[in-house]
């Protein structure tokens, strides 16, 4: 005897049934004798879910999309960096203070300026009017 969990394509139902053989199954099937148990369709199939098995399909596919996403996005932030590397002037933690030195003093500066500042510093820059832009800043090892 085997039992084979079957769905029904006319209203999604799904049942077990046993079956002598899986040959006895595929004789019935053709033979258009194996029903709907609940609308008598004749539509009906084998229900090949194996849950885990698609589970672990589908995360492996969405592991690989998220890996060519985030290399995506790290090319992205390199270029980022390189870009502000070569044209803003590294101020490293006076960052709040040379932001608001270039916003008070008006101080000609032909480079924007970049450098870390605490949460704290960027909302009191916010507030006294100085806008700033954090960029996710990825910590390049090799350089
Ligand atoms: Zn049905």
């Amino acid at each position: 005897m085997i039992k084979y969990n079957l769905l029904c394509k006319e209203c999604e139902l799904t049942f077990d049934s046993w079956f002598a053989s899986s040959k006895e199954y595929d004789k019935l099937k053709n033979k258009k004798l194996i029903n709907c148990h609940s609308c008598g369709s004749v539509r009906v199939e084998k229900n090949l879910m194996a849950p885990k098995v698609i589970n672990k399909d589908i995360s492996d596919k969405n592991g690989k999309k998220d890996l060519i996403k985030y290399q995506k996005i790290k090319k992205t932030l390199n270029e980022y960096q390189k870009f502000i590397k070569n044209n803003f002037d590294y101020v490293g933690k006076n960052f709040a203070y040379e932001a608001r030195s270039i916003h008070y003093n008006n101080k000609k500066k032909y480079k924007g300026i970049y450098g870390t500042a605490s949460k704290q510093d960027l909302k009191e820059l916010k507030e006294e009017g100085i806008e700033t832009q954090i960029v996710p800043w990825l910590e390049n090892k090799k350089n």
